[in-house]
């Protein structure tokens, strides 16, 4: 067992000042005390070690695995700043479809890769403001006689605010409401498939509803670079799972270093 450098402090102090009580102290556990100092001795605390799968500087830097959620709500200015005018791809919009610049490439060569695969996936909404689902959310709360029902998310936890996410869809989901069956088409299942070395994961699982707090979309895709997202894969983590195993990761180090 590792003594912290701090709890060592300790017990030195409370020894050195009690020389009489170490006469009624039992002689087997003084010498466990002592194979304790020499331990701590040969492993200086400065000596930490970065073990978690991912790099300490990505999760310390990456702006693409934010967190946005009932707990997480981003702030009412956060904009991104990389905002594309209107996404380069098959898409059913009126409007232009925003995504951060980096997401939307992914997007493309997601895009892609289905269409080699006979498959025709379209975008359907992407970056959305917090004014935007500001107004969403208060006009459902007043159709729903002011009522949260979960349909709209609340404005700062919307996944679209971060310009990362996108809801797609395949030909037949034209015009139609989303459903939890799209999770059963060629389509999204080749999403499920395949999003992840894209980059993507399907941010809100059958399984993970209850820690999402989002019922399963397997249409809504989420940008978070291709190393988190196949970690994230092969874990099978929701991003919420992610965000606490990292961050208490990041935690322990950080308390470890002087
Ligand atoms: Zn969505």
């Amino acid at each position: 067992m590792k003594m912290r450098f701090s709890e060592l402090l300790v017990f030195l102090i409370l020894f050195a000042a009690l020389p009489c009580a170490a006469e009624t102290l039992d002689l087997s556990a003084l010498g466990d005390i002592q194979d304790a100092q020499m331990i701590e001795v040969s492993e200086p605390v400065s000596e930490r070690e970065w073990t978690y799968p991912i790099s300490y500087e990505l999760l310390k830097t990456s702006e693409y695995i934010v967190l946005a959620n009932k707990n997480n709500l981003l702030d009412e200015n956060y904009i991104p700043s990389d905002l594309t005018k209107d996404l380069d791809c098959r898409k059913i919009s009126y409007d232009p479809i925003q995504m951060r610049e980096i997401a939307a490439n992914a997007l493309y060569e997601l895009f892609d890769a289905a269409a080699e695969d006979g498959l025709y996936l379209y975008a359907h909404s992407g970056y959305r403001s917090y004014q935007t689902q500001n107004t969403m959310y208060y006009n459902r709360l007043k159709k729903n006689k002011g009522v949260d029902d979960g349909y709209v998310a609340y404005p700062g936890s919307s996944d679209h605010q971060t310009g990362l996410g996108i809801d797609v869809i395949n030909k037949a989901g034209i015009g139609k409401k989303f459903t939890k069956a799209f999770g059963e088409t060629k389509h999204g299942q080749w999403l499920a498939e395949n999003c992840w070395d894209y980059g993507f994961i399907i941010r809100y699982q059958a399984d993970k509803e209850e820690i999402t707090e989002i019922e399963y979309e397997p249409w809504h895709l989420r940008y978070v670079g291709v190393q988190v997202a196949q970690y994230m894969r092969d874990n099978h983590l929701s991003l919420e799972e992610f965000t606490e195993e990292w961050k208490e990761a990041v935690a322990q180090y950080e308390a470890a270093g002087i």
